[in-house]
């Protein structure tokens, strides 16, 4: 394995092409990349990226190198598609992937609005429709957008497409957030945007089931995140709590402390373990049952953690980029990429099948 680059602190553009240059993006993704990626090393390259931050270079990072470059791995077929998955491997393309839309909750996908009109078959593509909290919306060279190219929720009705974010007719605007700075995250909105069809990705109808086998990697590197996240807040925190006092003793002696940041390392542990345990049937398998019990728990995991580190911090977590400010940022652990809810919706419709499972 190559040595991990020191990543810059300021923006994901250097980072990838730290990453690129040190040859981690080749050993990350194979000399002739299919989708597939080394889970253990992009683990490596989020917990680097996550001890230096700010969030919102990793969200960029995180949504770039488990979702939105694999799939354009995955379904690009076209010399034009191609040349962009080249310039993202060599780290000099960033890539937005747009999925949630204005027409409808971000959890019902089958009603996305935003359209694509096929045409006929050598015709040009033309797409309408609005984005919205995308990463990297504003820093990005291309968007991966979510398109239907025909009414209705059936799971074929919906395909990628491939849009340069200078396109014309495409308008870019901020998230209407103070959080997340570096993420780039914003609104697309897609005004009779007219591209040859070499920008499709993958075939007509492929759209759901190629975001299903990647969404399920992009859960697998969003728990990674997670526990590196936890793991440093709960050491950060108990190394705070030797320095302060109550009659002389350092706060983290007190028992009841200890056991709550004790409290803490176990549910990370739990996490750490699910994902160790899980990470090969993700990444490999992409089995979407495993990646959605690792979210569901990744979720609540990061909401118990900084909740309790955030009251053991008291007044000081409010200091500005303390520690109330990443839990306001880290509630997206339980949001982005399918919520705490729908991820137990896919447990539950799998539960005999999960439980099954828990046999040694
Ligand atoms: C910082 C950030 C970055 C993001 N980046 C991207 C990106 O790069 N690309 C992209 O496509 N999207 C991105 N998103 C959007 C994200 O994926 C959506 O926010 C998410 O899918 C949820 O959709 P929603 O916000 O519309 O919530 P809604 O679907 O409107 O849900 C609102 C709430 O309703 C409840 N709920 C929803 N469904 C159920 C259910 N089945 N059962 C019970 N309760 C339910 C939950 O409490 C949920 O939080 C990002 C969001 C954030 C905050």
């Amino acid at each position: 394995m190559p040595e991990l680059p020191a990543p810059p602190r300021d923006g994901v553009r250097e980072v990838l092409s730290a990453l690129a240059v040190s040859g981690t993006l080749t050993e990350l993704y194979g000399k002739e990349p299919t989708g597939r990626l080394d889970p253990l090393l992009l683990r490596r390259v989020l917990a680097e990226a996550d001890a230096r931050g700010p969030q919102g270079t990793v969200l960029a990072l995180l949504v770039q190198l488990a979702t939105a470059l694999p799939l354009l791995a995955d379904a690009a077929a076209t010399p034009v598609t191609r040349r962009v998955l080249r310039a993202s491997l060599e780290g000099e393309a960033l890539l937005a992937l747009a999925a949630t839309d204005a027409a409808a909750a971000g959890s019902d996908l089958a009603a996305l609005g935003t359209t694509v009109d096929l045409g006929d078959q050598d015709g040009d593509l033309l797409l309408d429709g609005v984005k919205r909290w995308v990463t990297s919306a504003l820093t990005a060279d291309h968007a991966l957008v979510l398109a239907r190219h025909r009414p209705g929720r059936h799971f074929t009705s919906f395909t990628w497409v491939l849009v340069p974010l200078d396109a014309s007719g495409v308008t870019v605007s901020p998230a209407d957030t103070d959080l997340f700075q570096g993420s780039g995250v914003g609104d697309i909105q897609l005004s009779s945007v007219t591209l040859p069809r070499a920008y499709l990705l993958g075939r007509p109808g492929r759209g759901l089931a190629l975001f299903a086998r990647h969404l399920a990697v992009e859960r697998l590197a969003s728990a990674a995140w997670a526990v590196e996240l936890c793991r440093r807040v709960v050491s950060d925190t108990a190394h705070r709590l030797d320095d302060r006092l109550l009659d002389g003793v350092p706060l983290r002696q007190s028992p009841s402390v200890r056991q709550r940041l004790a409290a803490c390392a176990v549910q990370v542990s739990a996490l750490h373990a699910l994902w160790m345990q899980s990470r090969e049937r993700i990444a490999t398998d992409r089995d979407g049952t495993a990646a959605a019990v690792l979210k569901a728990l990744s979720g609540t995991t990061v909401e118990r953690v900084l909740s309790e580190c955030g009251q053991l911090q008291g007044a000081d977590g409010f200091g500005r980029g303390g520690i109330q400010q990443l839990r306001s940022e880290a509630a997206v652990f339980g949001i982005g990429g399918g919520t705490t809810e729908v991820v137990l919706d896919t447990t539950a419709e799998r539960l005999d099948h999960v439980l099954a499972g828990l046999t040694p």
